[in-house]
């Protein structure tokens, strides 16, 4: 579905980023590229603090704000997928190299459990025929309790969650 889903080496991924920016008229200036370079060094979901982290250890003096100013730009290239969007702090994942797939996210320990759905991406890319719209990327998370908090919280005793 992502267009980015075929595109692997950093010298790819760094063109692509390029070229998204120069359509928005941004520039593609040092700063981002060290922040990309450092994206692709990480695996897993993580943080934004963990990109500046990164730098900072790499020696490298990028700005906490161009940082966060960076990431939702990567997202919206396709290159990072956000995820968890019930948290003030934003995770991040590369959303390129591995097959599409979608988080449930725990609300009382905060664990992140993926999961791979054909129906699910299946289902996007018919919603998004039915309206001719060109879909980049989807956000599809559930939130709840995993296995072992919901034994030992009754979902009855949590409180309203707000959604
Ligand atoms: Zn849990
Ligand atoms: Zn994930």
């Amino acid at each position: 579905m992502a267009g980015l889903a075929n595109l692997h080496t950093p010298d790819e991924l760094h063109e692509a980023f390029r070229q998204f920016l120069r359509q928005r008229g941004i520039k593609y200036t040092g700063a981002r590229k060290k922040i990309l370079d450092a994206v692709l060094d990480l695996t897993d979901h993580f943080e934004a603090e963990q990109i500046l982290y990164l730098l900072k250890d790499r020696g490298l003096n990028v700005g906490k704000a161009t940082v966060y100013r960076t990431l939702p730009l990567l997202v919206d290239s396709g290159i990072l997928k956000q995820v968890r969007f019930d948290v003030k702090q934003a995770h991040y994942e590369h959303a390129f190299g591995e097959g599409p797939h979608d988080h449930m996210v725990c609300r009382r320990c905060s664990r992140i459990v993926e999961f791979g759905s054909e129906e699910v991406v299946a289902l996007c890319e018919k919603i998004a025929r039915q309206h001719h719209f060109h879909v980049i990327s989807h956000r599809f998370q559930l939130t709840g309790l995993c296995w072992e908090c919901s034994t030992q919280c009754p979902v009855v005793a949590l409180p309203p969650s707000g959604e």
